[in-house]
This record gives structure tokens, sequence and C-alpha cells, in this order.
């Protein structure tokens, strides 16, 4: 039966898009066919059975100057030149034909580049049938028990036909013509006979025996981006000139009508389909392939007509399978629109891959070319923006509408499906470049998924209908064969008794002697007459089995009508408990949902606050960064404070110490000094007392002070003569010195030392060691203006007074000073005064003026509080 598709594709059962959301990868399989005869050098070698090797030709890698690398692929499988179509077809299309038989979709094609072996891998070739001829024998194999009579035309409404309806439709066609109907008594095509052998024969598992099926294939070829229809029966019109679809006219062609191409039309389940394609109903593999045939050969034709090269071309063999399942009894289809199911199965052996450079095409064959490389392209686009959508979660436009053939493929990538591909690789040298470029495409292929096709739900009755049905059937038979009842007109026991019915004697009455005939007819009726009755009895027999056949098959019925309506209440509470249980499910699932929004919601929450916790943990350790930094700055600030303070501290000790030494001495000279002048001046007084006693005695004479402190100079000069300064003392051998060092005076460690021979130390001075001297020295500590200790030798000459005491005249000071060469250079440029400083001449010039007047000291006279340096604090020594 052949039909035009109108408007709209079988219905797809479900409206609903089934949830599903389990994907799997496009299964992509490699094979490699074996070199040819006039090719010699090999670039791919079978490293496993899932990976290949690709080596550049020596020519290509002298080119590259030997820089060229192996590049390995892998693929789902990888079949090498020993793999026979069998064992191809049993890993790539077996599963897909289980898929069909099983309500699910595939979608198998071919890729490669010309003359990689796509036509044979798909067709093949008599005795080597490749995967097409296998798929449908393989389906015929699994349903071929189980197929409806006849299917509806109607693809609209899919309206299923009684089986009993089919069955007599059948029968009335059969009745009408002689044409045998045996499938193995059709002519086929001697090319395609024999594509498998019956040993290679396979079928279906779990094939869903209660219900009815039927096979519609369609062939149409892809060319130039135009979609023809293989089986369109044209008519030939040699008038009106054609137009191939590419917009050419075809001139001076009568007898060969170009097909108009056709369009792609979408249905309200968003499936693809060719409007107006003819889909042919097909009973057995050999009609299949019958009608298979019949497109190659429209194409072969169509090829030479209009100079087209095949390999340039797309090929599309599409097998719908529909399936409706029986009713309840198993005797009809069940007439439920909703319960069809029709899957299909797209063999696809697409056009040669090679870039248009290749082909050595010309004019309007390379524009078709061009065109033909497009629609490759659109393919490899439409896979990448597939995988990248499906890798990134990306929501790209996948530009399926740019060509015929992606557009018509569209529902496999969008929709569900198992979508297979073969690449065939020839592995000769000249190929190399461009099975490089069909690896990639095929290594990326692989990354895009598909959703996996849901399991149908079967119809609600139980398994084995048809089964039961058939089993009934032959009972039937059988009984009616034991009663002798008619049985599809075999000889019977009525027919033997209606066949030795007795013929009647001829009737007619010679005359009125005639007395043979009329006693002959009496016999030949009483005869008759018997046998009459015998078949009545006979009859009555036949109909009492009948009756009580049809009354047991009566009381079945009626045990199965019981039966079928405690089902129906059976199922009716099955239903409401479905119903419960869905209300259930839509609950939670609602109960769900919102969880899963608190989850969304706790989890934006959660982050937001961990986002803080890192900030705020950032900070914190930035923060003890510093701190750590700024601690150890002030430890190494209180080190260095610490140092200076010490440093300062022994300093400032060091020059408390030298200040209070030198203010102690100072303050102690001035006391000596003043004591000094109270000694002079209670001298002066006690002497002037004895002057005044003793006669004529010029009172100044011993007295210095006054006439000092008058400052006029005396006439006459008294006392002992002042002494030149630096004056050279006598000869140390001759004089004897007293050597006062009072107690209180430091042991400097400088270089000179005075050292005077011969004398008396004393630490105070007394008149029992002056009277034995005739010098006396007095070794003085001061603090110098600089703050340096000088060491000053006062010296004078002892001499007796006429009291009997002793009177120390002091004539010269020796100056003794130790000072820092630096200090006193920075003095002396900031002063600018001499080693021999005025100040400290100046200082003392009173002082030395005053001392250079003679002291008088009386014998047991007390040498008074001037002289008691011992009474000074003690001085630590430096
Ligand atoms: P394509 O369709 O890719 O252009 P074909 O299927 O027409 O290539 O193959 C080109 C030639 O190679 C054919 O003669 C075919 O018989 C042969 N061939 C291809 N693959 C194989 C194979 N696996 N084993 C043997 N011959 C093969
Ligand atoms: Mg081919």
């Amino acid at each position: 039966m052949i039909r035009q598709a109108k408007g709209k594709t079988p219905r797809r059962p479900p409206p609903k898009k089934p949830s599903n959301n389990q994907k799997d990868p496009v299964g992509v399989y490699c094979r490699v066919r074996p070199l040819g005869a006039e090719d010699v050098e090999c670039c791919i070698e079978v490293i496993s059975n899932t990976t290949i090797q690709l080596h550049a030709p020596d020519g290509l890698k002298a080119n590259r100057n030997g820089e060229f690398k192996e590049t390995q692929y892998s693929f789902k499988k990888v079949f090498g030149i020993k793999t026979t179509q069998g064992e191809l077809f049993e890993d790539v299309a077996k599963p897909l034909v289980e898929d069909i038989i099983h309500c699910k979709n595939g979608l198998l094609f071919t890729y490669g580049v010309t003359g990689s072996g796509k036509t044979y891998t798909m067709t093949g070739s008599p005795g080597q049938g490749g995967l097409l001829p296998r798929s449908l024998d393989m389906i015929f194999n699994s349903i071929g028990p189980y197929q409806a009579k006849r299917y509806p035309d109607d693809k609209n409404g899919m309206e299923v036909q009684n089986q009993v309806d089919a069955l007599l439709d059948r029968q009335k066609r059969d009745s009408q013509t002689t044409v045998p109907k045996t499938p193995t008594t059709r002519r086929i095509d001697p090319e395609f006979a024999d594509m498998i052998s019956p040993e290679e024969a396979c079928k279906a598992d779990g094939v869903d025996e209660d219900s009815s099926y039927s096979v519609f294939v369609s062939y149409i070829e892809i060319y130039n981006n135009y979609i023809y229809d293989l089986l369109e029966e044209t008519p030939i019109d040699p008038i009106k000139p054609k137009w191939n679809g590419a917009g050419t006219p075809l001139r001076n062609n009568t007898e060969f009508i170009p097909p108009q191409s056709k369009i792609l039309r979408e249905d309200q389940n968003h499936n693809m389909y060719v409007a107006g394609c003819t889909e042919v109903e097909v009973k057995s593999t050999e009609e299949a392939f019958e009608v298979f045939w019949r497109g190659q050969k429209k194409r072969r034709i169509a090829n030479t007509q209009l100079n087209r090269e095949s390999s340039r071309s797309h090929s599309v063999f599409i097998i719908k399978l529909a399936q409706a399942p029986l009713d309840a009894d198993g005797d009809n289809v069940l007439q439920d629109k909703n319960q069809v199911n029709v899957s299909q199965l797209c063999l696809v052996d697409l056009a040669g891959s090679e870039r248009t450079s290749r082909t050595r095409a010309e004019g309007s064959r390379l524009r078709e070319a061009g065109n033909i490389n497009q629609s490759l392209m659109t393919l490899r686009t439409c896979i990448e923006v597939l995988r990248e959508n499906q890798m990134c979660g990306t929501n790209k436009m996948v530009p399926y509408r740019d060509s015929k053939v992606t557009h018509l493929f569209k529902n496999y990538f969008d929709g569900e499906g198992k979508v297979r591909m073969v690449v065939c690789v020839n592995p000769k040298a000249d190929d190399y470049e461009e099975t490089l470029l069909v690896m990639r495409f095929a290594e990326m292929t692989q990354e895009v998924e598909v959703a996996r096709p849901v399991d149908r739900p079967i119809c609600g009755f139980a398994a084995g209908r048809r089964q039961r049905n058939q089993a009934f059937k032959e009972e039937l038979t059988r009984r009616l064969e034991e009663c002798g009842g008619p049985v599809d007109g075999s000889p019977t026991v009525l027919n033997q008794l209606l066949q030795s019915f007795p013929p009647l004697p001829p009737c007619v009455i010679s005359g009125p002697n005639d007395d043979v005939t009329l006693p002959r007819l009496i016999e030949a009726l009483e005869k008759r007459h018997k046998i009459r009755h015998m078949m009545i009895e006979e009859y009555n027999k036949t109909a009492k089995m009948l009756k009580s056949v049809l009354q047991e098959q009566d009381s079945n019925l009626l045990s199965k009508e019981n039966f079928i309506q405690e089902q129906r209440g059976k199922l009716g509470e099955k239903e409401k408990m479905i119903q419960n249980q869905k209300n259930e499910i839509d609950r939670l699932e609602k109960k769900s949902k919102m969880l899963e929004y608190k989850i969304d919601i706790l989890q934006k929450t959660t982050n937001i606050y961990e986002e803080d916790k890192r900030s705020l943990q950032q900070e914190l350790e930035s923060r003890e960064q510093r701190l750590q930094r700024e601690m150890s700055e002030k430890r190494r600030v209180e080190t260095r404070m610490q140092g200076i303070v010490t440093d300062a501290k022994l300093k400032w000790e060091k020059e408390c110490e030298r200040r209070v030494n030198a203010k102690q001495l100072e303050m102690q000279n001035k006391l000596w000094v003043k004591d000094e002048k109270l000694k002079q001046l209670k001298a002066i007084v006690t002497e002037g007392k004895t002057e005044n006693r003793q006669p004529q005695r010029p009172s100044r004479e011993n007295d210095k002070v006054p006439a000092k402190r008058s400052a006029s100079p005396s006439p006459v000069p008294t006392g002992p003569p002042v002494r030149p300064l630096h004056r050279r003392s006598h000869s140390a051998g001759g004089e004897r010195w007293v050597d006062h060092k009072p107690t209180t005076n430091v042991d400097l460690d400088t270089v000179l030392q005075p050292n005077i021979p011969n004398a008396i130390k004393v630490n105070a001075p007394n008149e029992k060691a002056l009277s034995k001297c005739d010098k006396y020295v007095l070794t003085h500590q001061e603090v110098a203006s600089d703050g340096e200790i000088q060491t000053k030798l006062i010296k004078g000459e002892v001499f007796k007074t006429r009291g009997g005491g002793q009177a120390v005249q002091f004539t010269d000071i020796e100056t003794l000073k130790q000072e820092n060469p630096v200090a006193s250079s920075r003095k002396r440029r900031s002063s600018g005064t001499g080693p021999d400083g005025e100040t400290m001449e100046g200082d003392w010039t009173d002082v030395e003026t005053r001392c250079s007047v003679a002291l008088e000291m009386r014998a047991g006279s007390n040498l008074g509080p001037g002289y008691q340096h011992h009474g000074y604090p003690k001085r630590r020594k430096p």
C-alpha cells in the first residue's frame, strides 16, 4: 500500500514530553576499510578496539620538516578491516532496531570522505548486506507474525482498523486477484537478493505479542539542499518543460521527468517531516528491499540524467513502525488512538565530507559541491553549538534550519532518541588530511548528549492476549473437526453424504404398460428419503453438538464477562488508588519544590555568610599581621631606647660624679681660701698687737695684705722678695720640702706626677715639719672651666718669724692639666685663649695676690679649719 504523507507525520503517542533527564552521548563508531589495491601507503593503525592512530604520510612529513606527530582518536568502538557486516550490525544497528520495536526513535548515519565505505557500510553488496537490509530483516523477523493486515491510510487520525475487517478485506482482495501473495515469490532485483544469509537472521527480544504492527518506509535524497522523494511515482509529461530542484531547466528530455523537491514541515508534536513524501507499507524484508531498490534505481537515473555526482548527495531511508495494542480479548486492535505508537529509524548515508577542492568539481557542480559542503558544515556547526551549550550551560541557538539535513534531524538532538554515527575511514595516505578533519569532528560529536528515550507504558491489559485468542480458535476448529463440522471447505461427513446421494432415475413413462420406471423411481425416492432421514439425524446431532459447544462458549463468555466485570471493578479501584497516589505525588512534589526553594534560599544565605566570614577572616588576618609588625617594631624601638637610656644614664652618671667632684673641690678651695684669709687676718691682728708692744718695727714689713689692699707701692721693700715666676729653683739637693697633699686629692693616672726628693709628706701642714724645711708645696686640685681636673702645685718658701713661728710665703704655682684633645681644640677654636688661659690665671689672681702675702705661722698656733681637709666626705676613686 502506498500513501502520501499529508500534512502530518504519524502521531507520537505521548503528547506530553516525557520527563526524562537521562542523557546518552552520541555513539560514535569508527570503521576502517581495507586499503585499496591501487593504494600502497597506509596512514591509519588500529591500536585497540577503541583507539586508532593517524600518522602523516611520508610526503607530508617531508614537507613539514618532519615535525608532524602521530595523533590518536578514541571512539566507542573501532572496527578494523576484518570486521564483517554482521559484526558491525550486531554492535551498531541492532540496539537501534530493538529500540524501534520498543517504540523508541533512532538515527544512524555514516560519515566520511568519498570512498571510505559509507555506502558499503549502510547498504552493502550482494552477500554482504549492510546495516540497512539487516535492520529491515531484523524488524520483519521480530514482528512478522504480529503484523496488522492493513493499516489505515489516514495518518492524521490514525484510525486503527478492526483486525476482522482487515481479514475480510484481505479475503476480498484474494478472491478478486490471482497475483500470488507469498513474499518469496515477489520480483526481487537480483542485485539486492541474498544480502543476508538465512543463518545470519536475527530477531529482537521482548517483542510485545499483544500488539499489531505495520511498517512504512520512505526514501529521500537531499541534493544541493533540495529534498527529493525517491519513491514518488512521477507521471510522464512530455510536453511541459521540467525544472530540477536547483532551478535549472531541463531541455530535450521527454522520457525522464526529474523529481520535484519537497519541503520540510513540523507537526503539532514539533517533529519534522517531509511534506507529501511517499510512505510505502511493506510486509516483508523482500518487499522492503524492493522498495529500497526502486528508490536506488531512481536515484541512479536522476544522477546520470542530471549529471550529478552521487557522492555529493545525502540519502535518508526512514523506517516507521506503527504499533497498536490488541484489546482485552486479544482479538481486535484497541480503539484508542493514544495507545498507538509510531517510532522511526532513520538510516542516513551522508555525502562525502571532503572539501570542494578535492573533488575537482567545475561550474554548476562546484556550486553543488559547495552546497553539500555547506550542509555538512551546518551539521558540524550544530554539533559544535550543541556541545558548547551542554558543556558550558549556554543557551545558544542551534542553526538546524540552515540546512535541510540538520533541520530534518532536529528532533533527535532537541527531543529524544538514540543517535549513532559510523565514521568511515580509508587508510590510504591521500586521504590523510581529510581524515584528520573527519576524526576531529567525530571526537567532538561524541561529547554531545541526547535525551534517552523513555519506555512507553504498555496498555493495561494482561499480557498473552493474542496467544489465548489463538489457542481458543484452534480449540474450536479441532472440536468442530472431531464432530465432522464444516471447517474451511475440507471434505466432511456431510459432503460425503451429499456425494453418496443416489441420482434420480429417468422419470419418463414410456406407456401404460411401463411398470419399471415408477417402481425404480419409488425405490430411489425411498433411498433418498432414508438418506434424508440420516442427514436430518446427522444435522440434529451436529446441531446439538454445536449447541452444546456454543453453550459452553456462552458460559465461557459469561464467565469471561463476569471476569471482565470483576477486573473492571478492580481496575476502578486501582484507578482510584492511582488517583490518590497521584494527588499524594502532587502534594509531595509541591512540598519538595517548596523545600527546594527553601534550600535554595538557605544556600544563598549560607553563601552570603560564608562570603562575610571570608572577608572578615581576611581582615582579621591583615590586622593580626599589622599588629605583629607593630609589636616587633615596638620591641625594636624599645631595645634601641633601652640602649640609648643606658648609655645616657652612664654618661650622665659619670658627668654628675665629675661635676659633684669638681664642685666639691671648688667649695673646698673656697673654704680653704677663706680660712687662709681668716688666718691671715688673725695673724695680722695678733701681729699688730705684738708690734705695738715692740719698739719701732715697721708694721708693714710682714703684713702685706694691707699694703696690697692699699695697692700703693711700698717704698721700702719688706719681707722676703717675691721671686719671679718660672724661675729655676735651687738645686734640689740643697733644699728640703714640705710636700702637702690633702687627703681629698684624687689619684690621677697622669704621666707627669710631682715627685719631690727629700720631702716630708704631710696631709696637713704642721710646725714641726715646717721647722725642718725651707720650702713648701701644696698639691691642689680643682675643676677647670672645661670640666677637667687640674692639679696646681702652689709653692712657697718657709722662713722663721720673729716670734719663733714658721711662715710660708707663696712664690709660684705650677699647673698640671689633663685635657681631651678634641674638646680642647674645640675650646680653642671657640674662645681663642691660650693654654695658659687668662681666665685660670684670673681666677687665681685674687688668691695668688693674696697668697703671695707672707703667712706667718706661729709656733704652736692652730692651723685652723682650712687645713681640716679630712673633714670632707671621702671620695670615690675614679
Ligand atoms: P563511499 O560511500 O564512502 O563513497 P563506498 O562505500 O562506495 O564509499 O566504498 C568505496 C569502495 O570501497 C566500494 O567499492 C566498496 O566495495 C569498497 N569498500 C568500502 N568499505 C569496504 C570494506 N569495509 N570492506 C571491503 N570493501 C569496502
Ligand atoms: Mg557512497
